[in-house]
């Protein structure tokens, strides 16, 4: 087999990059699973940009315009944004809607294809898969978070990584309009947890530090403490997320995006939105420089210069609050929570876009100064660095 660009992962970061390049280039996309969109592993949860990215409106459970944030010493904050703020998709049929985009521009997308090994040769790359061999003149590795493919060309691995529990019980939710987010060491050590409704379904779980022990420690006392853990099991889905993304995300004929380069959000852990803007950053970068026949690393490097033009800033912002939200004991976390529970602070949490969580800091220090207290150093580096 042979073709232009091979994408290494059927995932959405993989697919929507190959819907942008396909109608130019001859795109294969293998995907080592034999169902796009299986297993799932995510909760779900995006803005509607994203859903609009993948064209999956049909794809959509249920739509989310607040919050309630629970503390671990008991406090609960109730957030009500003025407008949709996020949606909770099926994220196998978002997966397969991402699929059928590359089809339609003309990839081709196979099913129960491994990549197992990469090797440069004189005008391009050999690529070792389940099914036999495969000469392309360029890669994509959006093969998610265990990356074998950018690893194995010499680029690096994201610096942090959580697991994730997660499980839909057969419970309905008296607000269908509102996520309730769980903070707390005993609750979800290094990140949090979360419930969201979908109808007749609520979608149970959390995150975990790799370094503070496995998510199967914790989800049970979760579903204990909420009166959740008689409520039948439908799903149950795991994962991990990596963060804090690879320095360098292109080579000669490579290009890196989505969970494979560490791009989620470090403060969420979403990576929808981040993965498929790099996946369309990636398209444009391997058109234009096919256009120039050339595929140099130099040429290809203004692939990470486009998407950090567009997150990049939030990223470096999002891992540093992380860096210091890790360190925080449930004292301080109560701190925090005792700081952001008035009108002021909570009118501005409402306006938050989640895919640009640290956008709203500077107004927030504003409306709540005294935050200032609980991390000045931090605080200071979001805002003057
Ligand atoms: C518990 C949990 C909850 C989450 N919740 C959210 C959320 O609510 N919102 C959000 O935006 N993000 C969420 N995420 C993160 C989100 O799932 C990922 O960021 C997103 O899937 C990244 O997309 P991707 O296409 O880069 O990678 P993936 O979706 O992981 O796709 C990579 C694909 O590559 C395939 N693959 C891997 N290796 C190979 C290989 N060698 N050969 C061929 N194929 C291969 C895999 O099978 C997979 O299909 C969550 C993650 C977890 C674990």
């Amino acid at each position: 087999m042979k073709c232009d660009v091979l994408v290494a992962g059927g995932g959405p970061t993989g697919c929507v990059a190959a819907a942008h390049m396909a109608g130019e280039l001859d795109v294969k996309v293998l995907e080592e699973h034999s169902r796009i969109g299986e297993p799932v592993q995510c909760a779900g949860l995006v803005t509607p940009r994203v859903v609009e990215m993948a064209s999956a409106n049909d794809a959509v459970l249920n739509t989310i315009d607040g919050a309630y944030i629970h503390f671990p010493g008991g406090r609960v904050i109730e957030l009500q944004g003025n407008e949709v703020k996020a949606v909770v998709v099926d994220r196998g049929e978002f997966d397969r809607r991402c699929a059928l985009l590359a089809e339609k521009a003309g990839a081709e997308v196979l099913t129960g294809r491994k990549v197992d090994s990469l090797e440069r040769t004189a005008d391009g790359l050999r690529v070792r898969a389940s099914e036999g061999e495969l000469d392309c003149r360029a890669v994509l590795a959006a093969d998610g978070y265990r990356s074998s493919v950018a690893r194995s060309l010499g680029l690096g691995q994201a610096r942090d990584l959580v697991r994730g529990l997660e499980v839909d019980l057969r419970s309905r939710a008296e607000d269908q309009r509102k996520v309730r987010v769980f903070l707390g060491n005993d609750i979800a050590p290094g990140f949090f947890a979360w419930a969201i409704p979908c109808g007749d379904l609520t979608r149970v779980g959390l995150c975990v530090s790799r370094d503070r022990g496995t998510p199967q420690d914790y989800l049970p006392r979760l579903l204990e403490a909420q009166g959740w853990s008689q409520a039948e099991r439908v799903r149950t889905y795991s994962g991990a997320i990596p963060l804090g993304h690879i320095p360098i995300t292109y080579a000669d004929r490579l290009l890196v995006a989505g969970d494979a380069a560490g791009m989620a959000k470090p403060i969420s852990g979403g990576g929808l939105f981040t993965g498929m803007t790099a996946g369309k950053l990636a398209a444009e970068t391997f058109l234009t420089a096919f256009r120039s026949g050339d595929l140099s690393e130099k040429k290809l490097s203004f692939y990470q210069e486009g998407w950090k033009a567009v997150y990049g800033k939030e990223l470096r912002n999002s891992y540093r609050v992380r860096k210091v939200f890790v360190r925080m004991c449930d004292r301080d976390l109560d701190k925090v929570g005792a700081r952001l529970d008035n009108a002021k602070a909570k009118a501005v949490l409402a306006t938050g876009d989640i895919d640009f969580p640290t956008a709203i800091a500077p107004g927030l220090l504003k409306a709540c100064p005294s935050l200032l207290t609980i991390a000045p150093l931090l605080i200071f580096r979001l805002l003057w660095r």
